[in-house]
Protein backbone atom coordinates (compact mmCIF):
# COMPACT_ATOMS: atom_id res chain seq x y z
CA UNK A 1 0.00 0.00 0.00
CA UNK A 2 1.56 3.15 -0.90
CA UNK A 3 1.95 5.29 2.36
CA UNK A 4 1.13 9.56 2.83
CA UNK A 5 3.89 11.52 1.32
CA UNK A 6 5.23 14.87 0.36
CA UNK A 7 6.87 15.48 -2.78
CA UNK A 8 8.10 19.02 -3.50
CA UNK A 9 9.04 19.48 -7.14
CA UNK A 10 12.61 21.30 -8.24
CA UNK A 11 12.65 23.36 -11.05
CA UNK A 12 15.51 22.82 -13.25
CA UNK A 13 15.71 22.28 -17.28
CA UNK A 14 18.02 19.04 -18.13
CA UNK A 15 19.45 19.04 -21.90
CA UNK A 16 20.69 14.94 -22.06
CA UNK A 17 23.08 13.61 -24.67
CA UNK A 18 26.55 13.35 -26.66
CA UNK A 19 27.34 16.54 -28.28
CA UNK A 20 24.35 18.78 -26.31
CA UNK A 21 27.67 20.98 -25.06
CA UNK A 22 27.18 22.35 -28.79
CA UNK A 23 23.92 24.07 -27.67
CA UNK A 24 25.66 25.75 -24.66
CA UNK A 25 24.73 29.47 -26.34
CA UNK A 26 21.24 28.16 -27.37
CA UNK A 27 20.49 27.43 -23.35
CA UNK A 28 22.06 30.87 -22.34
CA UNK A 29 19.74 32.71 -24.27
CA UNK A 30 16.90 30.70 -23.05
CA UNK A 31 18.43 31.85 -19.71
CA UNK A 32 18.82 35.28 -20.53
CA UNK A 33 22.27 35.29 -19.96
CA UNK A 34 24.04 37.22 -22.59
CA UNK A 35 27.64 37.88 -20.58
CA UNK A 36 29.14 34.52 -18.85
CA UNK A 37 31.77 33.46 -16.92
CA UNK A 38 32.73 29.94 -17.03
CA UNK A 39 34.00 28.44 -13.82
CA UNK A 40 35.74 25.28 -14.17
CA UNK A 41 39.39 24.02 -12.55
CA UNK A 42 42.69 24.87 -13.46
CA UNK A 43 42.81 21.22 -14.64
CA UNK A 44 39.97 21.76 -17.01
CA UNK A 45 40.80 25.21 -18.40
CA UNK A 46 40.85 23.28 -22.20
CA UNK A 47 37.41 22.22 -21.35
CA UNK A 48 36.63 25.84 -20.22
CA UNK A 49 37.93 27.18 -23.13
CA UNK A 50 36.22 24.93 -25.32
CA UNK A 51 32.69 25.64 -23.85
CA UNK A 52 33.54 29.59 -24.40
CA UNK A 53 34.06 28.54 -28.04
CA UNK A 54 30.40 27.01 -28.19
CA UNK A 55 29.24 29.95 -26.39
CA UNK A 56 30.05 32.76 -28.89
CA UNK A 57 29.52 36.32 -27.84
CA UNK A 58 27.51 34.89 -24.68
CA UNK A 59 30.48 34.09 -23.09
CA UNK A 60 32.94 36.54 -21.29
CA UNK A 61 35.66 34.77 -19.81
CA UNK A 62 36.88 31.78 -17.89
CA UNK A 63 38.34 31.86 -14.33
CA UNK A 64 39.84 28.55 -13.63
CA UNK A 65 40.01 29.00 -9.97
CA UNK A 66 38.32 26.30 -8.58
CA UNK A 67 40.00 23.60 -6.19
CA UNK A 68 38.54 20.95 -3.71
CA UNK A 69 36.00 22.12 -0.82
CA UNK A 70 35.35 25.64 -2.12
CA UNK A 71 37.94 27.60 0.10
CA UNK A 72 35.64 31.15 0.60
CA UNK A 73 39.15 33.30 -0.36
CA UNK A 74 39.07 31.55 -3.71
CA UNK A 75 35.29 32.52 -4.25
CA UNK A 76 35.56 35.66 -3.39
CA UNK A 77 38.51 35.97 -5.74
CA UNK A 78 36.48 34.33 -8.14
CA UNK A 79 32.99 37.00 -7.43
CA UNK A 80 35.49 39.74 -8.28
CA UNK A 81 36.49 38.55 -11.47
CA UNK A 82 32.98 37.63 -12.07
CA UNK A 83 32.06 41.28 -11.15
CA UNK A 84 34.98 42.63 -13.40
CA UNK A 85 34.02 40.83 -16.48
CA UNK A 86 30.49 42.13 -16.03
CA UNK A 87 29.00 39.12 -16.22
CA UNK A 88 25.26 38.41 -16.10
CA UNK A 89 25.24 34.70 -16.07
CA UNK A 90 27.55 31.38 -14.92
CA UNK A 91 28.35 28.25 -16.43
CA UNK A 92 30.25 25.92 -14.18
CA UNK A 93 32.14 23.39 -16.51
CA UNK A 94 33.50 20.13 -14.18
CA UNK A 95 33.60 18.36 -11.04
CA UNK A 96 31.75 18.80 -7.85
CA UNK A 97 34.52 21.29 -7.33
CA UNK A 98 34.09 23.23 -10.38
CA UNK A 99 30.63 23.20 -9.42
CA UNK A 100 31.19 24.30 -5.89
CA UNK A 101 32.93 26.76 -6.80
CA UNK A 102 29.94 28.20 -9.09
CA UNK A 103 27.10 27.83 -6.77
CA UNK A 104 29.61 30.23 -3.90
CA UNK A 105 29.70 32.76 -7.04
CA UNK A 106 25.56 32.56 -7.39
CA UNK A 107 25.13 32.48 -3.61
CA UNK A 108 27.15 36.28 -3.40
CA UNK A 109 25.93 37.15 -6.93
CA UNK A 110 22.57 36.19 -7.57
CA UNK A 111 23.54 34.74 -10.73
CA UNK A 112 21.59 32.65 -12.81
CA UNK A 113 23.94 29.37 -13.06
CA UNK A 114 23.63 27.04 -15.94
CA UNK A 115 25.88 23.50 -15.04
CA UNK A 116 27.77 21.69 -17.85
CA UNK A 117 29.18 18.46 -15.18
CA UNK A 118 31.79 15.89 -16.10
CA UNK A 119 32.01 13.35 -13.13
CA UNK A 120 29.24 11.69 -11.58
CA UNK A 121 28.76 13.59 -8.08
CA UNK A 122 25.50 14.98 -8.49
CA UNK A 123 26.02 18.56 -7.48
CA UNK A 124 25.01 19.65 -9.92
CA UNK A 125 21.09 19.22 -9.36
CA UNK A 126 21.48 20.55 -5.29
CA UNK A 127 20.93 23.93 -3.75
CA UNK A 128 24.17 22.96 -1.46
CA UNK A 129 27.42 23.92 -1.26
CA UNK A 130 30.17 23.05 1.21
CA UNK A 131 32.63 25.58 1.88
CA UNK A 132 35.98 25.58 3.73
CA UNK A 133 37.26 28.81 6.09
CA UNK A 134 40.16 27.81 7.40
CA UNK A 135 40.31 24.39 7.40
CA UNK A 136 36.06 24.21 8.59
CA UNK A 137 33.23 22.96 6.67
CA UNK A 138 29.98 24.55 6.61
CA UNK A 139 27.39 23.52 4.58
CA UNK A 140 24.89 26.43 3.07
CA UNK A 141 21.95 25.79 1.30
CA UNK A 142 19.98 28.28 -0.73
CA UNK A 143 17.76 27.87 -3.83
CA UNK A 144 19.96 30.74 -6.16
CA UNK A 145 22.43 27.86 -6.03
CA UNK A 146 20.48 25.78 -7.89
CA UNK A 147 20.98 25.25 -11.70
CA UNK A 148 18.97 26.50 -13.89
CA UNK A 149 19.61 24.38 -17.00
CA UNK A 150 22.30 21.47 -16.68
CA UNK A 151 23.92 20.25 -19.75
CA UNK A 152 24.69 16.44 -19.57
CA UNK A 153 26.98 15.72 -22.02
CA UNK A 154 28.46 12.29 -21.74
CA UNK A 155 31.40 13.21 -24.50
CA UNK A 156 32.90 15.53 -22.10
CA UNK A 157 33.52 12.16 -19.62
CA UNK A 158 35.50 10.36 -21.56
CA UNK A 159 38.63 11.85 -20.80
CA UNK A 160 37.70 11.19 -16.87
CA UNK A 161 40.10 8.86 -15.73
CA UNK A 162 38.78 5.03 -15.58
CA UNK A 163 39.79 4.81 -11.58
CA UNK A 164 38.82 8.64 -11.08
CA UNK A 165 35.48 7.55 -12.67
CA UNK A 166 34.62 3.97 -11.01
CA UNK A 167 34.80 6.04 -7.55
CA UNK A 168 32.50 9.37 -8.67
CA UNK A 169 30.00 6.86 -9.90
CA UNK A 170 30.00 4.97 -6.37
CA UNK A 171 29.47 8.31 -5.33
CA UNK A 172 26.24 8.66 -7.37
CA UNK A 173 25.40 5.39 -6.39
CA UNK A 174 25.22 5.83 -2.74
CA UNK A 175 23.13 8.98 -3.13
CA UNK A 176 20.37 7.15 -4.94
CA UNK A 177 20.98 4.19 -2.06
CA UNK A 178 20.64 5.97 0.70
CA UNK A 179 17.86 7.61 -0.99
CA UNK A 180 15.72 4.53 -0.78
CA UNK A 181 15.14 4.35 2.69
CA UNK A 182 15.41 8.02 3.57
CA UNK A 183 12.53 9.40 5.73
CA UNK A 184 11.49 11.81 3.13
CA UNK A 185 11.45 9.33 0.52
CA UNK A 186 8.40 9.31 -1.63
CA UNK A 187 7.26 6.77 -5.21
CA UNK A 188 9.10 9.25 -7.21
CA UNK A 189 12.23 9.08 -5.40
CA UNK A 190 11.96 5.80 -4.89
CA UNK A 191 11.55 4.97 -8.37
CA UNK A 192 14.56 7.21 -9.68
CA UNK A 193 17.11 6.21 -7.15
CA UNK A 194 16.24 2.41 -8.49
CA UNK A 195 16.77 3.40 -12.14
CA UNK A 196 20.06 5.50 -11.23
CA UNK A 197 21.85 2.18 -9.20
CA UNK A 198 20.53 0.03 -12.23
CA UNK A 199 21.73 2.75 -15.12
CA UNK A 200 25.19 2.85 -12.50
CA UNK A 201 25.79 -0.53 -12.32
CA UNK A 202 25.58 -1.28 -15.59
CA UNK A 203 27.77 1.77 -17.15
CA UNK A 204 30.85 1.68 -14.60
CA UNK A 205 31.59 -1.74 -15.82
CA UNK A 206 31.16 -0.93 -19.00
CA UNK A 207 33.55 2.41 -18.81
CA UNK A 208 35.95 -0.08 -16.33
CA UNK A 209 36.30 -2.41 -19.45
CA UNK A 210 36.51 0.60 -21.92
CA UNK A 211 37.21 4.26 -20.88
CA UNK A 212 35.37 5.49 -23.95
CA UNK A 213 32.45 3.20 -24.34
CA UNK A 214 29.96 5.43 -25.44
CA UNK A 215 26.95 3.44 -23.88
CA UNK A 216 28.35 3.00 -20.98
CA UNK A 217 29.92 6.70 -20.44
CA UNK A 218 25.81 7.99 -21.04
CA UNK A 219 24.59 5.02 -18.69
CA UNK A 220 26.65 6.24 -16.02
CA UNK A 221 26.20 9.80 -16.62
CA UNK A 222 22.04 9.08 -16.44
CA UNK A 223 22.56 7.29 -13.60
CA UNK A 224 24.48 10.58 -12.22
CA UNK A 225 21.61 12.76 -12.80
CA UNK A 226 18.94 10.61 -11.21
CA UNK A 227 21.01 9.99 -8.18
CA UNK A 228 21.89 13.90 -8.06
CA UNK A 229 18.30 14.43 -8.47
CA UNK A 230 17.31 12.37 -5.33
CA UNK A 231 19.57 13.59 -3.71
CA UNK A 232 18.17 17.11 -3.92
CA UNK A 233 14.72 15.91 -2.65
CA UNK A 234 15.28 13.56 0.02
CA UNK A 235 17.36 13.99 3.29
CA UNK A 236 20.52 11.68 3.76
CA UNK A 237 20.91 9.76 6.41
CA UNK A 238 23.60 7.12 8.25
CA UNK A 239 26.21 6.47 5.28
CA UNK A 240 26.55 10.23 4.25
CA UNK A 241 27.49 11.29 8.37
CA UNK A 242 29.87 8.94 8.44
CA UNK A 243 31.09 10.16 4.98
CA UNK A 244 31.07 14.06 6.14
CA UNK A 245 33.07 12.56 9.37
CA UNK A 246 35.70 10.63 7.62
CA UNK A 247 36.63 13.44 5.01
CA UNK A 248 35.46 16.46 7.60
CA UNK A 249 37.49 15.48 10.27
CA UNK A 250 40.46 12.77 9.08
CA UNK A 251 40.94 14.53 5.82
CA UNK A 252 39.82 11.44 3.44
CA UNK A 253 39.19 11.53 0.20
CA UNK A 254 35.33 12.40 -0.79
CA UNK A 255 34.27 9.64 -3.71
CA UNK A 256 36.90 7.14 -2.09
CA UNK A 257 35.37 7.27 1.16
CA UNK A 258 31.77 6.77 -0.25
CA UNK A 259 32.95 4.17 -2.32
CA UNK A 260 34.39 2.25 0.91
CA UNK A 261 31.58 3.00 3.49
CA UNK A 262 28.37 2.19 1.14
CA UNK A 263 28.23 -1.64 1.60
CA UNK A 264 28.92 -1.36 5.13
CA UNK A 265 26.43 1.35 5.79
CA UNK A 266 23.51 -0.56 3.95
CA UNK A 267 24.25 -3.79 5.93
CA UNK A 268 23.67 -1.58 8.94
CA UNK A 269 20.99 -0.38 8.03
CA UNK A 270 19.57 -3.36 6.60
CA UNK A 271 17.24 -4.42 9.43
CA UNK A 272 15.70 -1.36 9.73
CA UNK A 273 14.89 -0.90 6.10
CA UNK A 274 14.31 -4.38 4.44
CA UNK A 275 11.43 -3.66 2.63
CA UNK A 276 12.79 -0.19 1.30
CA UNK A 277 16.38 -1.84 -0.07
CA UNK A 278 14.43 -4.56 -1.93
CA UNK A 279 14.44 -2.33 -5.15
CA UNK A 280 18.29 -1.92 -4.69
CA UNK A 281 18.15 -5.58 -4.59
CA UNK A 282 16.49 -5.62 -7.48
CA UNK A 283 18.72 -3.34 -9.55
CA UNK A 284 21.94 -4.97 -8.13
CA UNK A 285 20.98 -8.51 -8.80
CA UNK A 286 21.17 -9.78 -5.20
CA UNK A 287 21.43 -8.55 -1.48
CA UNK A 288 22.48 -5.01 -2.11
CA UNK A 289 25.39 -4.61 0.63
CA UNK A 290 26.91 -7.67 -0.73
CA UNK A 291 26.40 -6.55 -4.39
CA UNK A 292 28.02 -3.65 -3.85
CA UNK A 293 30.82 -4.71 -1.98
CA UNK A 294 31.41 -7.49 -4.97
CA UNK A 295 30.57 -4.65 -7.21
CA UNK A 296 33.47 -2.54 -6.14
CA UNK A 297 35.91 -5.69 -6.10
CA UNK A 298 35.42 -5.66 -10.12
CA UNK A 299 35.36 -2.31 -10.32
CA UNK A 300 39.20 -2.27 -8.95
CA UNK A 301 38.38 0.45 -6.46
CA UNK A 302 39.93 1.11 -3.15
CA UNK A 303 37.62 -1.60 -0.29
CA UNK A 304 39.60 -0.71 2.77
CA UNK A 305 39.29 2.35 4.48
CA UNK A 306 43.45 1.93 5.59
CA UNK A 307 43.94 1.74 1.48
CA UNK A 308 42.65 5.98 1.97
CA UNK A 309 44.50 7.25 4.34
CA UNK A 310 42.49 6.53 7.50
CA UNK A 311 44.59 5.18 10.68
CA UNK A 312 43.37 2.48 12.91
CA UNK A 313 44.10 4.64 15.77
CA UNK A 314 41.28 6.93 14.66
CA UNK A 315 38.50 4.52 14.65
CA UNK A 316 37.26 4.88 17.91
CA UNK A 317 37.38 8.94 17.72
CA UNK A 318 35.41 8.59 14.17
CA UNK A 319 32.86 6.44 15.63
CA UNK A 320 32.11 8.85 18.91
CA UNK A 321 31.79 11.95 16.32
CA UNK A 322 29.18 9.75 13.73
CA UNK A 323 27.19 8.49 17.12
CA UNK A 324 27.11 12.29 19.12
CA UNK A 325 24.86 13.95 16.50
CA UNK A 326 23.65 11.19 14.06
CA UNK A 327 21.69 11.96 10.56
CA UNK A 328 18.11 10.15 11.31
CA UNK A 329 18.72 6.80 10.25
CA UNK A 330 15.81 3.83 10.00
CA UNK A 331 17.84 1.54 12.22
CA UNK A 332 19.64 4.31 15.31
CA UNK A 333 22.86 5.04 15.13
CA UNK A 334 24.27 2.87 18.56
CA UNK A 335 27.82 3.92 18.91
CA UNK A 336 28.93 0.29 19.33
CA UNK A 337 27.32 -1.14 15.96
CA UNK A 338 29.14 2.31 13.76
CA UNK A 339 32.17 1.10 15.83
CA UNK A 340 32.01 -2.45 14.43
CA UNK A 341 30.77 -1.27 10.50
CA UNK A 342 34.11 1.29 10.89
CA UNK A 343 35.90 -1.50 12.02
CA UNK A 344 34.78 -3.81 8.66
CA UNK A 345 35.43 -0.94 6.55
CA UNK A 346 38.77 -0.40 7.63
CA UNK A 347 40.34 -3.39 7.16
CA UNK A 348 37.72 -4.22 3.50
CA UNK A 349 35.90 -7.51 5.01
CA UNK A 350 32.35 -7.75 3.69
CA UNK A 351 29.98 -6.29 5.13
CA UNK A 352 27.48 -7.58 8.13
CA UNK A 353 24.79 -6.02 9.79
P1 LIG B 1 36.30 17.17 -8.52
O1 LIG B 1 35.33 18.13 -9.08
O2 LIG B 1 37.22 17.67 -7.46
O3 LIG B 1 37.12 16.56 -9.74
C1 LIG B 1 38.27 15.75 -9.49
C2 LIG B 1 39.35 16.09 -10.52
O4 LIG B 1 38.97 15.56 -11.79
C3 LIG B 1 39.56 17.60 -10.73
O5 LIG B 1 40.92 17.87 -10.79
C4 LIG B 1 38.88 17.88 -12.06
O6 LIG B 1 39.47 18.97 -12.74
C5 LIG B 1 39.06 16.57 -12.78
N1 LIG B 1 38.01 16.27 -13.77
C6 LIG B 1 36.69 16.41 -13.58
N2 LIG B 1 36.03 15.98 -14.67
C7 LIG B 1 36.96 15.55 -15.55
C8 LIG B 1 36.88 14.99 -16.87
N3 LIG B 1 35.71 14.73 -17.46
N4 LIG B 1 38.03 14.68 -17.48
C9 LIG B 1 39.23 14.88 -16.87
N5 LIG B 1 39.36 15.40 -15.63
C10 LIG B 1 38.23 15.74 -14.98
O7 LIG B 1 35.59 15.86 -7.93
P2 LIG B 1 34.07 15.45 -7.69
O8 LIG B 1 34.12 14.11 -7.04
O9 LIG B 1 33.25 15.63 -8.91
O10 LIG B 1 33.55 16.51 -6.64
C11 LIG B 1 33.88 16.44 -5.28
C12 LIG B 1 33.42 17.70 -4.57
O11 LIG B 1 32.05 17.92 -4.83
C13 LIG B 1 33.58 17.59 -3.06
O12 LIG B 1 34.07 18.82 -2.58
C14 LIG B 1 32.16 17.33 -2.57
O13 LIG B 1 31.96 17.81 -1.28
C15 LIG B 1 31.34 18.08 -3.60
N6 LIG B 1 29.97 17.54 -3.77
C16 LIG B 1 28.93 18.38 -3.50
C17 LIG B 1 27.63 17.94 -3.65
C18 LIG B 1 26.48 18.88 -3.38
O14 LIG B 1 25.34 18.52 -3.56
N7 LIG B 1 26.75 20.08 -2.95
C19 LIG B 1 27.36 16.62 -4.07
C20 LIG B 1 28.46 15.78 -4.34
C21 LIG B 1 29.76 16.26 -4.20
Amino acid sequence: MTRPFVHTGQPGRVVFGAGTVRSVAAELEALGVSRAAIVTTPGQARLGNEIAGHAGQRGVGVLPLAVMHVPVEIAAEAVTQATRLGADGLVAAGGGSAIGLAKAVALATGLPLLAIPTTYSGSEMTSNVGTTDGGEKRIVSDAKMRPRTVIYDPELTYGLPVAVSMTSGMNGMAHAVEALYAREANPLTSLMAEEAIRALAQGLPAVHAAARNAEGRAACLYGAWLSGAVLAHVGMALHHKLCHVLGGSFGLPHAETHTVVLPHAVAYTRPAAEMELRRADQALGGDAATALFELTGRLGTPRALRDIGMRETDLDRAADLAAASPYWNPRPVARAGIRALLDNAYFGRRPTA
